[in-house]
């Protein structure tokens, strides 16, 4: 039998935010359970279970109260279980027609069984502190904005200007 650890996404706080995706009002909601254990973790609570149930219900509440002030919904983290987080992008796409989703990944790449195509933008790569952030040239974290043929295009230079 799986942990509820395994079976469900939780997440420990959210914050609207304006740097992490570019041209976008972003609620970023921070998960837990995170399986990376990148060295400088920058938010090591993040590790551990625990926090409220990320289900649909959780996201309705979420877009319910900040719905009229963003533009998109960014998933920070959630590699514990990356069919959950799909499955959440592809509900808010599907429910609510003005905001686009994203996913901030800590993994080099993502499992085979996840469509890109179910995310407006996809940021991938874990933390390495000898390569830095997204905002630093020599990063290895890589941001894509799904263009409209559906391809994945490479915008982390923007973070650079
Ligand atoms: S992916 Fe983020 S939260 Fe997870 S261990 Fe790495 S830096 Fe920490």
């Amino acid at each position: 039998m799986s942990s509820i650890s395994e079976s469900m996404l939780k997440y420990y706080n959210y914050d609207i935010v304006f740097a992490e995706i570019p041209d976008e009002v972003t609620l970023a909601v921070n998960i837990t359970c995170c399986p990376n254990h990148c060295k400088g973790c920058h938010s090591p609570w993040l590790q551990q279970d625990r926090g409220e149930v990320l289900d649909s219900c959780a996201i309705d509440a979420l877009i319910g109260r900040y719905g009229g002030q963003i533009t998109c919904l960014c998933f920070m983290g959630g590699d514990s279980n990356p069919q959950e987080v799909e499955h959440l992008s592809v509900y808010i796409r599907s429910n609510y027609d003005l905001i686009k989703t994203a996913w901030y990944s800590g993994k080099p790449q993502l499992p085979v069984a996840i469509k890109t195509s179910s995310f407006d933008y996809i940021k991938i790569g874990e933390y390495q502190e000898k390569y830095g952030p997204l905002n630093k040239q020599t990063t290895n974290q890589r941001l894509y904005k799904m263009n409209a043929r559906g391809e994945m295009e490479n915008i982390t230079s923007r973070f650079w200007k």
